[in-house]
This record gives structure tokens, C-alpha cells and sequence, in this order.
């Protein structure tokens, strides 16, 4: 496959924006691959029409082809699509806390119940209480107790003659008779959908109220994983997906699949039989791996570093020379946005450390660089390259255009004062011969 997808980026080498032939001929090629993934047909189909109005018209970075760009366009929307940041399990409910976990039958329910209890015991120091309401599966509520001995939670104790509601009932009642914070429901499953399954899960989640309803699924789940998602959720109501068996050769398509149908997020990775065998789910990794086009996704990042270096060296030069207005600041701040933060920026300039350090002093975060921007941005040209210039009209002039006081705009003067003055005094260093705008 990638054999095939490098022919086709040695066609495409112009430079400029992508064409829409460019990005139709890259996203079969996509297409393809989230196939090999085993993300659902109509998913695959549904997503690459997403990433293509994204790609269509974007700018392509220099010395990479048109292809390559496609690719880390499709990269990004994937990892966006899959939900950018982790979102943890939830607890933040009156206690006890009721977890259910629904899925089919050996997607890794019980075992992934046994995980997160292990989990919740040691690391948010809960007192977890386990229940089984599988009564179909012989030994069923056996194995969840083998494991709970296994991670030092407790079970529920076994009952005969209960129904699934009258468990939860019982465990909800002991729960909250003897303390416990957590209590996790590990449900029956079937090997297939049925309407008894799903009543069966809609009656327990009226009895329990369960703050969050976690959908666990095989990782190899390939074109049942959208039906899935979605009964489970239509009917049932999910708050999350956990996927197991990653540890296996799926690529995982079904993270995708079940993601976009749902639009919940994929809150565990599990990863093995082991009970430490669960990760928190990395929406990078998981791309990666669905995509299998991580090291063009890693060349054109680097490529786009290198132009932001080469801008950042640029400006560290006039810097140098011990120019610094305005224009320049706001040059310099819209870099540190794009690179996520000043400490990306200052990486790339040797020697700027004292500067630095009066930044963090006069608490530069992301909210303040947008402000500060933004009153640059209300300056005209001839101002930002001559501050001098700026007496009360004009001051008063800035503020009101930026939406801010004057002691905003006077704010920003006096911290690029206090800067350019730095940089005049590193702009001596140079001459000096201290080298300090050596290699990056
Ligand atoms: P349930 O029917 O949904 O409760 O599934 P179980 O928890 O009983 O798991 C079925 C089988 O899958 C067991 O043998 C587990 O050890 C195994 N299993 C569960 N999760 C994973 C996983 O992440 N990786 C691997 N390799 N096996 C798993
Ligand atoms: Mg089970």
C-alpha cells in the first residue's frame, strides 16, 4: 500500500494549493487504507468527503508534494474526529457511582470491569464495589469475583434466583449501606443484538442510574461496529466506548466507526488479559495506527517545523541588530500561538533566556498573546514601526479599536520597551562577538 501511495506523491509535485484532483486522487488512496483498517464502509465513505472540504484549497507546505500534504491534512482530521484530547471516566456524581459496562458477548466486559476497578482503587483511592448481572452465562458472576479477589476489590455476593435488576438493586443498596464511592455493573451480553439484550440493559439502567454507560467492543469489531454503536447507544445510552484486544493486529478502524456514529468519546485502550492491561486512549497513536501513514505524517510536520525555524531565524537576525518594533512583536507572538507557546519560540533562539524569563514574569498565556495582538493589530502600519509616535489620541484610538483601556495599550508599550531594550543589549553581545545566534 504505501508502495502505491509513494507513486502516487511522485506524480504530484507542484507546489502552490491543493487542487481537488490532487486530494481526490490522494483520498482513494485513504479511502482504501481505512478499509484495510476495518473502519465501516459508509464511515470511510463519510469521513474522507469530511477531509476533503478540509484539504481542498489548503496551502501546501514547501518541499512536500501534494499527496504528502493530504495525508497530514486527513492525519489531522482524524485525530480531531476521534476527539483531540482524553476524556477520563467520569465520577463526578453523588457516591456511590454506578458504572455499567454493556457490550456483546466476549468483547471483554468482565475483564475490563475487573481493570478500571483496579484502576479506580488505586489510583483515585475509591472504595470500588463489583456486581455481575450476567445470570445467563454459567460461572459468570464466578469469574467476576476469581478476578476481584485477583485485584483486592470486592464483589457483590453471589445469589441464586436474582434477575439482573434485582442485582443491581441489591448492589446499589449495599453500596450505599456500607460506603462504597464506586459501584461497577458487569452486564450479560449476546453474540448478537437482539431486543431481549436491550431491554434487559434499558431495565437495569432505570433501576441503577448509571452515571456513565460504557460500551465495551472488540477492537476487530469490522462492519457491525456502526450497527453496534449505534443500538447501543439509540437504546441504551452511552456515555464512552472502551475498546479491547488492541493488543491484537486489529488497526482499530472500529475506534473510528463507532466514534463518528456515536460522537462519543473512546475513553480506554485495552491492551491484554493482564489486569493492568488498560491505557488511557491516545487519539495520535490510535490515527497512526488506523491510517499506517505515520512517518509521511512525521515528514511533513517536520517540514512545516523547518519553515517556521527558518522564520524564527529570520527575525532572531533583526532581532539582533537590535531592531525590534511593534510589527516585529506581533510577528513574534503570532509564532509563539502557532508553535504552542513561548516556549516553542524561545527554543529556537540561543541566548534568549533573560528574555524569557521576563515573559514568564509578565504572565504571557495564550489569552494575553491574542489581547496584546490584537491591540498591535489596531495600530496602522507607520505606528507599529514607530512607537514613538503614539501620544494619548492615538493611543485612545488603539484601545477603542481593540475593545481594551488604555493602560492596556500602555501596558503593551511598556513591555515591548522593556524588550527591545533587551534585545538591544543581546544585539551588543553579538557584535561582540558572543556568538549567541549560533545554530538552533
Ligand atoms: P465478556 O463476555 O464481554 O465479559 O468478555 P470477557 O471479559 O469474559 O473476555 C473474554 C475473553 O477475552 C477473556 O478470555 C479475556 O481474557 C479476553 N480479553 C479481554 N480483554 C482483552 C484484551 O484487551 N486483549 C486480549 N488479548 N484479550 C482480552
Ligand atoms: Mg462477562
Amino acid at each position: 500500500l504505501s508502495d502505491k501511495l509513494s507513486g502516487i506523491f511522485d506524480k504530484l509535485t507542484r507546489r502552490g494549493a491543493l487542487s481537488e484532483a490532487d486530494v481526490a486522487e490522494a483520498l482513494r488512496e485513504v479511502r482504501r487504507a481505512l478499509l484495510d483498517a476495518d473502519v465501516a464502509l459508509d464511515v470511510a465513505r463519510a469521513f474522507s468527503e469530511k477531509a476533503q472540504e478540509r484539504a481542498v484549497g489548503a496551502n501546501i507546505v514547501k518541499s512536500i508534494s501534494p499527496g504528502q500534504m493530504v495525508i497530514k491534512i486527513v492525519n489531522d482530521v482524524l485525530v480531531e474526529t476521534l476527539g483531540e484530547t482524553a476524556e477520563p471516566i467520569s465520577l463526578d456524581a453523588n457516591p456511590p457511582v454506578a458504572i455499567m459496562m454493556v457490550g456483546l458477548q466476549g468483547a471483554g466486559k468482565t475483564t475490563t470491569t475487573a481493570k478500571i476497578a483496579k484502576r479506580l482503587k488505586e489510583r483515585e483511592k475509591k472504595r470500588v464495589l463489583m456486581a455481575s448481572l450476567d445470570v445467563k452465562r454459567p460461572a459468570a458472576q464466578e469469574q467476576l469475583a476469581v478476578l476481584g479477589r485477583q485485584v483486592g476489590v470486592d464483589t457483590l455476593p453471589i445469589m441464586g434466583g436474582q434477575t439482573p435488576v434485582q442485582i443491581a438493586r441489591r448492589a446499589m443498596e449495599s453500596a450505599r449501606k456500607e460506603g462504597y464511592d464506586v459501584v461497577l455493573l458487569d452486564t450479560a451480553g449476546r453474540t448478537h443484538i437482539d431486543e431481549p439484550l436491550m431491554q434487559e440493559m434499558v431495565d437495569i439502567k432505570s433501576y441503577a442510574s448509571p452515571h456513565e454507560i460504557l460500551l465495551v467492543a472488540d477492537a476487530l469489531t469490522g462492519q457491525d461496529a456502526v450497527n453496534l454503536a449505534k443500538n447501543f447507544d439509540q437504546r441504551v445510552g452511552v456515555t464512552g466506548i472502551v475498546l479491547t484486544r488492541m493488543d491484537g493486529d486489529g488497526r482499530g478502524g472500529a475506534a473510528l466507526s463507532m466514534r463518528f456514529v456515536t460522537g462519543k468519546p473512546i475513553k480506554l485502550i485495552a491492551t491484554g488479559e493482564k489486569m493492568d492491561a488498560l491505557d488511557e486512549f491516545s487519539p495520535k497513536r490510535i490515527a497512526d495506527r488506523i491510517l499506517g501513514m505515520g512517518d509521511i505524517v512525521a515528514l511533513v510536520e517536520k517540514a512545516a517545523a523547518a519553515i517556521d525555524q527558518q522564520e524564527a531565524m529570520r527575525a532572531a537576525e533583526r532581532m539582533a541588530k537590535g531592531k525590534f518594533d511593534l510589527q516585529d512583536l506581533s510577528d513574534q507572538l503570532g509564532m509563539a500561538e502557532k508553535m504552542g507557546g513561548l516556549g516553542g519560540m524561545m527554543s529556537l533562539l540561543p541566548g534568549v533566556a533573560k528574555m524569557k524569563d521576563q515573559l514568564a514574569s509578565a504572565k504571557m498565556d495564550d489569552k494575553s498573546i491574542k489581547r496584546m495582538r490584537g491591540i498591535i493589530f489596531s495600530m496602522t502600519p507607520k505606528e507599529r514601526r514607530n512607537p514613538d509616535i503614539l501620544k494619548a489620541s492615538r493611543k485612545k484610538r488603539i484601545a477603542a479599536g481593540a475593545g481594551v483601556k488604555v493602560e492596556e495599550v500602555n501596558k503593551l508599550l511598556k513591555q515591548h520597551r522593556t524588550m527591545s531594550d533587551v534585545m538591544k543589549a543581546m544585539g551588543g553581545m553579538k557584535r561582540g562577538g558572543g556568538g549567541m545566534m549560533g545554530k538552533a
